[in-house]
């Protein structure tokens, strides 16, 4: 995603302007009065129609959900087989929740602890809903936490490998007096990769 939006020059909230990225890839943004979707005809033109009586965040958000679409999902989505359109829909607004308030301008933010708070500011800055916000913050915290409990698990796991194998080394030279900790040493590494 960061690649996407540094190739769009895409650097703060203020520069994901549907207009703009709509121009830079070459996508026609029309408005009409049916709900929103996005088509690219035979010839490779790529359209894209918001529903004209969405609020313009609402429009905003659609605009990202019908980019997923356009950018990754190729054919007639209607012609698909019903789980698959649902998979594509929940990959849409995966993507349309990254692309709308990206992890790497997420983590530059100082956020309030009130996690309503911090919903507030991200929905003003992202021009998001409130509850979207809200979802992306608690999903990227979460995911923050696994990376974290990750880290210290691997670190842990690690230490514990160490002292393992100290302490097997230890076992052999003195089950073996004619074993040195060098080729005992040697010999784990053997034992551990058969
Ligand atoms: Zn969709």
């Amino acid at each position: 995603m960061k690649e996407l939006m540094l190739y769009l020059g895409i650097l703060g909230p203020e520069d994901i302007q549907m207009d703009l990225i709509a121009c830079k890839l070459g996508i026609r943004l029309k408005y009409w009065e049916y709900s929103s979707q996005a088509i690219k005809n035979k010839n490779g033109i790529q359209v894209m129609y918001l529903d004209k009586y969405l609020t313009k965040r609402q429009q905003h958000w659609d605009f990202a959900h019908e980019l997923c679409h356009l950018l990754y999902h190729a054919g007639n989505q209607f012609t698909l087989p019903s789980h698959l359109r649902d998979f594509q829909e929940w990959k849409a607004d995966s993507f349309a929740e990254h692309f709308c308030i990206p992890t790497f301008m997420l983590e530059k933010l100082t956020l309030p602890r009130h996690r309503q708070e911090a919903a507030g500011i991200i929905a003003s800055l992202f021009f998001v809903n409130h509850e979207i916000a809200d979802k992306r913050l608690r999903d990227w915290q979460q995911q923050e936490k696994a990376y974290k409990n990750h880290i210290s698990f691997s670190e842990k796991l690690t230490e514990q490998d160490h002292l393992l194998r100290k302490e097997c080394l230890d076992a052999v030279c003195d089950l073996y007096p004619c074993i040195n900790q060098a080729s005992g040493k040697e010999i784990l590494t053997k034992c551990s990769t058969i």
